[in-house]
C-alpha cells in the first residue's frame, strides 16, 4: 500500500505568560503537523519547531515520501535523509524529517489497526514521568506552586526546575523548591548551558544539602569536556542531549564520558526511526535514555526501549497538546500509559479548535 498524500500545517500557540530558562526567552510554541494518507487512512505526526519546517516538508520531503510503501517507514526515512543532504542534516531538516517519520509510523500502526507501542514491541506497559517547568520567569511563589502541585496533586514523584538566569538567586530558589515538594520527591535542575564549569560546580556545592539528583546542561552541551569536568567534580547525575539531531552527535556525547543519562528528543532527532537507534547507542555505552519533552510523542516509543529511564512531562507541551489534539494522555501515579485501545498514537487533530492558531506557512 502506497503513501498517497501528505498534508502539512503549522500552528502557533501563545504561552500563558512570557517564559524563560537560563539562556532563552519565549512567548509562543509552534507545532508543525504532518498528515499522510494511505488506503483511506490518515496518519498524524508533528514536531515542536519553527514554521520554516512546513515549506521544507512541502518542497523537499513530500515528493520523496508520496509513493513509498506505507509499511516501509525506514525506507522513506532513508530517502528523506538523502533528499536533504545539501540543506544540512542538523536543525530544521531533522525536525522536519521527525514530523514526517512520526506521522508515517502512526499511519502504519493505523493501517495495521495496532497501537504504535504494540507495533514497535513493548518492554513495559507505562513509562515514569517527571514534571518539567519551573521557569526562571516564574516568581518563587509560582515556582513552588507548580512543583508542589505535580508532587501533591498529580502524584508525580520527580520534578525539574530551570536555573541559570540569575546565578545569585539559584541556590535560594532550589531551597524553596525542595521545601515545597518535601524530602521524598526527586528534585532535578536544568541550566540550559548557562554556566561555566566552575560556576556550575560552585552552585552545586551551594545547594549540596538540598538533595538535587540531576543537573542538566550545567554548561553548554557543545562543551563535552566541560560537562565531563562537572560530572567528575560533583555527585549529581549530569544529563544532556536535547540538541542532538543525528547519530554521530549522540555517539560523541555518550563516548566522551560527558553524561550519566543521555537525553534524546524524537521531535528533533529525525523521528522514531533514529530515536530507537540513539537508544541503542546509549545502551552500548551502558547509559539510560531520558525522553526530552514532547510527552505525547514519546509515550509509545518510550515503552519500546529497554534503557529508557523516564519521560519529560513538559508544561508547555502538555498544555499545547491539549489545545490541538484529542486523545492526549493524562498522567496517572507518575506514569504515562499508552492507550492500547486506540490505533497509532491515539491522537486526532482538533481541526476546528486548531484553526485559530493556524499560521500561513
Ligand atoms: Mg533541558
Amino acid at each position: 500500500m502506497r503513501v498517497e498524500s501528505l498534508d502539512v500545517a503549522a500552528f502557533t500557540v501563545p504561552t500563558e505568560q512570557p517564559e524563560s530558562d537560563g539562556t532563552l526567552v519565549w512567548h509562543e510554541t509552534t507545532v508543525v503537523v504532518v498528515e499522510p494518507t494511505a488506503g483511506g487512512v490518515r496518519g498524524l505526526g508533528f514536531t515542536y519547531a519553527s514554521a520554516a519546517c512546513a515549506p521544507l516538508i512541502r518542497d523537499v520531503l513530500r515528493d520523496t515520501v508520496v509513493g513509498t510503501d506505507a509499511m516501509d517507514v525506514p525506507g522513506a526515512w532513508t530517502a528523506m535523509v538523502t533528499a536533504i543532504r545539501n540543506q544540512g542534516r542538523p536543525g530544521i531538516a531533522s525536525m522536519a524529517i521527525a514530523a514526517v517519520d512520526i506521522a508515517l509510523w502512526d499511519l502504519k500502526a493505523r493501517l495495521l489497526d495496532l497501537p504504535l507501542a504494540r507495533l514497535l514491541g513493548m518492554v513495559r506497559p507505562a513509562t515514569p514521568i517527571y514534571g518539567s517547568g519551573g521557569f526562571t520567569s516564574y516568581s518563587t511563589r509560582q515556582l513552588v506552586d507548580q512543583l508542589a502541585g505535580w508532587v501533591n496533586d498529580d502524584r508525580i514523584r520527580s520534578v525539574k526546575m530551570k536555573v541559570g538566569r540569575d546565578p545569585a538567586a539559584d541556590a535560594e530558589r532550589v531551597r524553596a523548591a525542595r521545601n515545597a515538594i518535601g524530602p521524598a520527591a526527586t528534585l532535578m535542575i536544568d541550566a540550559n548551558g548557562a554556566y561555566s564549569a566552575k560556576q556550575a560546580v560552585r552552585l552545586a556545592r551551594a545547594f549540596a544539602d538540598q538533595d538535587v539528583s540531576w543537573f542538566e546542561e550545567p554548561v553548554s552541551s557543545d562543551d563535552l569536556v566541560g560537562l565531563r569536568t562537572v560530572r567528575e567534580l560533583i555527585d549529581i547525575d549530569i544529563a544532556a542531549g536535547e540538541y542532538g539531531y543525528d547519530l554521530p552527535y549522540f555517539a560523541h556525547m555518550a563516548g566522551s564520558g560527558a553524561v550519566d543519562v543521555l537525553q534524546a528528543d524524537v521531535s528533533r532527532c529525525a523521528g522514531i526511526t533514529e530515536w530507537l537507534r540513539v537508544a541503542a547507542v546509549a545502551a552500548a555505552h551502558d547509559l539510560g535514555v531520558s525522553a526530552h519533552c514532547a510527552p505525547s510523542l514519546h509515550a509509545h516509543p518510550a515503552c519500546a526501549v529497554p534503557n529508557v529511564v523516564h519521560l519529560e512531562y513538559f508544561h508547555d507541551h502538555a498544555r499545547v497538546d491539549r489545545l490541538l489534539f484529542d486523545g492526549v494522555l493524562d498522567p496517572s501515579e507518575g506514569m504515562l500509559t499508552p492507550d492500547l485501545t486506540r490505533a497509532g498514537m491515539g491522537l486526532e487533530l482538533k481541526r476546528a479548535d486548531a484553526e485559530r492558531y493556524r499560521r500561513a506557512a
